[in-house]
């Protein structure tokens, strides 16, 4: 007995991306790459799984990313493993597996592709995302801050982001931040009746994680709650004041949010993240920050470093319509007959080696119907191979547009569109 076979489906919250979306992808990885490239930064591609100590040590235990989000399974060997859910912890651990910091004083690398969250998914919010990063390693100078925030800022300009605003805050050195921590458990130990058991464990764990909580009864409860930028000491104020007469000496507009904690627990002195009001309640679309203490708690010398990472998903969904790349233009061979398609396939042959992009069937079919084939594909022109033209050692050039023709001899069409 037969029966029908089971049609699969994409997991939830993961997608397939294709045309003409995939060109909207292609012109933004090509936009990021030449941006990088213009500050000195070169690619690392690290493997999609990882030991799932990296992420616990990296990112840190009572984070929302390790507690809940990750997919996290024992391979067949009996080793916990780990799809990524973000690349530094990864970079980091190259790095250092790798001795990179050795070739060069300050390392500087970027990144693309997929990170995996176990999140609800929403409009914004998948399991399976894309993100582009990059990291600036070797220094703790309050420029490479400038710097690298200029470069976030820079490159979604360029690729087309115009409404959004660059959020920054500061999270002090490791004392600041314990001394502010408690400061802050205090205060909202007042209000400890108006938690829910969630948020009351969050206190206990990870109470900056309070601060970027979207509930509004915990947000008015914070409207009056200590700020940590009145808790940096000397080191951190110096550096947070550096980082913003820089960006003023650049002219890049920010506003100062006290909120922005950042989800992972590396994060020190400055923390910043790009935010778009056409986004809805997932409205961050990139984020990053300083982290000097990581590269040393996953093995490696001292080495401070910053980074950000932009969701792509999220960036497009905030460029829209905008910047829409178009397909490059096609040329469509149809053919009518066995000696008119030798012809036509020697010529598709010649005009892809020339690097233009050709498409026709591999079947006689109509010419009304190949016809047809050209403009689902939206040739801009299709060339027509007849038996009557070959005989004279030409072919008749169509604009699918104006429906022009013009009869070119045939050893001359490589010249005529290589030319146009
Ligand atoms: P994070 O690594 O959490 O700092 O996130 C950096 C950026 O990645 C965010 O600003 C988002 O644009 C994007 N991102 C994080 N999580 C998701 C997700 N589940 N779905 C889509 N984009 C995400």
């Amino acid at each position: 007995m037969s029966t029908t076979p089971k049609k699969y489906q994409a997991i939830s919250g993961m997608h397939d991306l294709y045309a003409p979306e995939i060109l909207q992808w292609q012109s933004v990885e090509d936009g990021a790459r030449q941006i990088f490239h213009a500050y000195g930064y070169s690619e690392i591609r690290m493997p999609l799984l990882e030991e799932t100590d990296l992420f616990v040590r990296g990112i840190g235990q009572d984070t929302g990313v390790v507690c809940k989000e990750m997919y996290t399974f024992e391979d067949k060997g009996g080793v916990s493993m780990t799809l990524r859910p973000e690349g530094t912890a990864s970079v980091v651990r190259a790095i250092v597996e790798h001795s990179l910091f050795q070739a060069a004083p300050l390392l500087k690398l970027y990144y693309m592709g997929p990170m995996f969250r176990h999140e609800r998914p929403q409009k914004g919010r998948y399991r399976q995302f894309h993100q582009i990063g990059c990291e600036l390693l070797g220094t703790s100078s309050p420029e490479a801050d400038v710097e690298v925030v200029a470069l976030a800022d820079h490159m979604v300009r360029k690729l087309g982001v115009t409404n959004f605003e660059l959020q920054i805050n500061s999270l002090g050195n490791q004392d600041d931040r314990a001394n502010y921590i408690n400061k802050l458990k205090t205060y909202l130990s007042r209000y400890a009746a108006d938690f829910g058991a969630e948020d009351r464990e969050r206190i206990e764990k990870n109470p900056l994680r309070v601060l970027d909580s979207k509930n509004p009864g915990i947000q008015k409860i914070l409207l009056a709650a200590p700020s940590m930028l009145d808790h940096l000491g000397c080191e951190a104020r110096a550096h947070w004041e550096a980082v913003l007469a820089g960006l003023g000496h650049l002219n890049i507009p920010y506003t100062i949010n006290t909120r922005i904690v950042r989800g992972l627990d590396y994060y020190g002195f400055t923390a910043f993240e790009l935010i778009s009001s056409e986004l809805g309640a997932q409205n961050a679309f990139a984020g990053g920050g300083r982290y000097n203490g990581l590269v040393t708690d996953l093995g490696g010398p001292d080495l401070p470093g910053i980074g950000f990472a932009i969701g792509v998903e999220r960036l497009i969904l905030c460029l829209g319509d905008k910047n829409q790349p178009t397909q490059k233009k096609i040329i469509y061979i149809a053919f009518m007959g066995e000696i008119a398609f030798a012809e036509a396939r020697k010529t598709a042959y010649a005009l892809r080696k020339a690097g233009l992009s050709v498409d026709m069937d591999y079947e006689a079919k109509s010419l009304k119907s190949q016809l047809r084939h050209a403009g689902k594909l939206q040739a801009a022109h299709t060339i027509i191979f007849g038996e009557e033209e070959i005989k004279k050692g030409t072919a008749m050039v169509k604009d699918m547009k104006t429906n022009e023709q013009k009869e070119i001899p045939i050893d001359q069409l490589v010249h005529h569109f290589a030319n146009q």
